[in-house]
C-alpha cells in the first residue's frame, strides 16, 4: 500500500511539535466514592482496583468503616475522606439546622431530588447546630487516620441561592445584622419574602427561584450576605481544624475554580469535562494555582476511553495528579451515574506515564491524531491517539513502521524501539 504510506507521511508533515522540558510527575489516585462491595450483590472490589492500579492515594471517599479503612492503610495508602452539607442529625435524616425556603421547607439540591436519600437536605451556614454536626463529623474523620477532609458542595448557601434558600431563622437574624452594618434599618421578612412573591406571579416552584436571576428589593444585598456566610463559615472550619490537625482541606472545585469560597482550601478536585483537555486550560490552571499555593487534581466526566487516556496524558504531562477512570462521575442518560472504566483500557498506559518523562508531542489537527513520545527507564515509548476507531492502527502499520508495537486499542497504540 505505498500510496496510503505516502498520504499518511504527507498527513504527518503537517503536525505541529511540542518539545517539553520537565520531567513528568504523573500521580495517579482512586477515588472510590464508597467502599465496594457495598452490599449482597455488588461486583465491584476496591481493593481488587488498588492491586490492578496501584494508585498512589485514594481521595474522595466517603468511607466511616474503620475496617474498610484499616483495609486501605494496610496497602500502605494514604488517603482523605469526604463529607457533605447532608450530614444526618437525627439517626440519618436531615431535620435540624438545615437550608429552608421562604414558605419553611426544607431543600433538596434540584440535581439530588431524583436520588430519594434520607439525608437530602443541606445545613445551613448560619446555624450553629449544623456548624457543631460538621465539626463533629470532621473531627470523626481526622480521627481514622485520613491526611485530608474533602468538603463536597463546599459553595453551601452561595449554591442553595439558586434553587430557594436560605430563610431559616438564623438566616434571617444574621442579614438583619448585616443590613444595619449598612445602614438599612427596619427589616422585615414578611414584608421582604412578599416583595419576591411579587415578582414571581404567584409561582411557588423552587426550579425558578434563581435568586441571582431575580430582581427584588434587598436581592443583591441578600446574595452578598449569604455569599459572606459561607466564607466566614469555611474560614472558621478552616481554622477549628488546623488548631487541632496538620490534615489539608479539599474542596470539589469546578472547573479549577479559585475563588472567596474556594480560596479556603488547601487544595481543590475539579471534575473537568473533555472541553477542558487543552493546553490552554491547565497551563491556565498551573498559573493560577501557583500564584495562589494551592493543590489541584482533576477527575475527568467522560466515559469514552479515547477522552480518559488522552485526559490521563495531559494531566501527567501538567504534572496535575488526576483521579482514575473507575468510580467517577459522569453525565448518564437519566441524570449524574458512576463510571467503572476496565483497567484493561487504561493501565498500559498508566504504567508509562507513571514514570515516564515527555520528550515530544505532535498534533495532526487534518486527522485528529496526537503522538506523545516518552521515555521511561531509558526506553522510548511512542503514543498515538486518535478518537476516530482504528486510525491510529492505520498510522502505525503505515507510518511508524521500524517500531514495535506493544499494545492497541480501537484509539490509541503504544510503539516501542522505534528507529
Ligand atoms: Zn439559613
Amino acid at each position: 500500500m505505498a500510496s496510503s504510506k505516502k498520504f499518511w507521511i504527507i498527513i504527518l508533515l503537517l503536525g505541529y511539535n511540542v518539545i517539553s522540558k520537565g520531567q513528568s510527575k504523573a500521580t495517579f489516585i482512586l477515588s472510590s466514592r464508597y467502599f465496594h462491595p457495598n452490599g449482597e450483590g455488588d461486583t465491584l472490589n476496591t481493593l481488587k482496583m488498588i492491586d490492578i492500579y496501584k494508585p498512589d492515594r485514594m481521595d474522595w471517599m466517603y468511607l466511616t468503616n474503620l475496617t474498610s479503612i484499616d483495609s486501605i492503610k494496610r496497602k500502605g495508602l494514604a488517603f482523605s475522606l469526604a463529607l457533605n452539607p447532608q450530614i444526618p442529625d437525627s439517626l440519618n435524616y436531615t431535620r435540624k439546622g438545615r437550608i429552608i425556603n421562604m414558605y419553611g421547607e426544607r431543600l433538596v439540591a434540584p440535581w439530588m431530588r431524583s436520588w430519594h436519600q434520607k439525608n437530602g437536605n443541606w445545613g445551613c451556614v448560619n446555624s450553629n447546630e449544623f456548624r457543631e454536626l460538621l465539626y463533629q463529623k470532621t473531627v470523626e474523620l481526622i480521627k481514622t487516620g485520613a491526611d485530608g477532609v474533602l468538603f463536597d458542595d463546599a459553595r453551601l448557601n452561595d449554591h442553595a441561592l439558586e434553587w430557594g434558600g436560605c430563610f431559616c431563622e438564623n438566616c434571617m437574624a444574621r442579614f438583619e445584622v448585616f443590613l444595619n452594618a449598612k445602614n438599612i434599618y427596619n427589616f422585615s421578612k414578611v414584608t421582604f419574602i412578599n416583595d419576591i412573591l411579587a415578582t414571581r406571579n404567584g409561582s411557588r416552584s423552587n426550579e425558578d427561584m434563581n435568586f441571582r436571576k431575580m430582581n427584588f428589593s434587598l436581592s443583591n444585598e441578600f446574595i452578598q450576605f449569604q455569599r459572606e456566610s459561607v466564607v466566614n463559615f469555611l474560614k472558621d472550619w478552616y481554622s477549628f481544624v488546623k488548631e487541632q490537625s496538620s490534615v489539608l482541606l479539599y474542596a470539589n472545585n469546578g472547573n479549577c475554580i479559585w475563588d472567596d469560597i474556594y480560596s479556603n482550601f488547601d487544595g481543590g478536585i475539579s471534575e473537568i469535562t473533555p472541553r477542558n483537555l487543552t493546553d490552554s486550560f491547565f497551563i491556565g490552571c498551573k498559573t493560577k494555582i501557583a500564584k495562589l499555593n494551592k493543590s489541584q487534581t482533576f477527575t475527568l466526566v467522560s466515559k469514552s476511553v479515547y477522552e480518559n487516556v488522552k485526559f490521563l496524558i495531559y494531566s501527567s504531562i501538567y504534572e496535575f495528579p488526576s483521579i482514575l477512570p473507575w468510580d467517577v462521575m459522569v453525565f448518564g442518560e437519566k441524570g449524574n451515574e458512576r463510571f467503572y472504566g476496565n483497567p484493561g483500557d487504561f493501565n498500559p498506559v498508566i504504567k508509562i506515564l507513571h514514570k515516564g518523562v515527555l520528550i515530544s508531542k505532535k498534533k495532526y489537527e487534518e486527522v485528529n491524531v496526537e503522538e506523545f513520545r516518552f521515555k521511561n527507564d531509558g526506553v522510548e515509548y511512542i503514543i498515538i491517539l486518535s478518537s476516530e476507531p482504528n486510525l491510529n492502527e492505520q498510522i502505525y502499520t503505515n507510518v511508524y513502521t521500524g517500531c514495535k508495537l506493544i499494545f492497541t486499542h480501537p484509539n490509541y497504540s503504544i510503539l516501542q524501539n522505534c528507529k
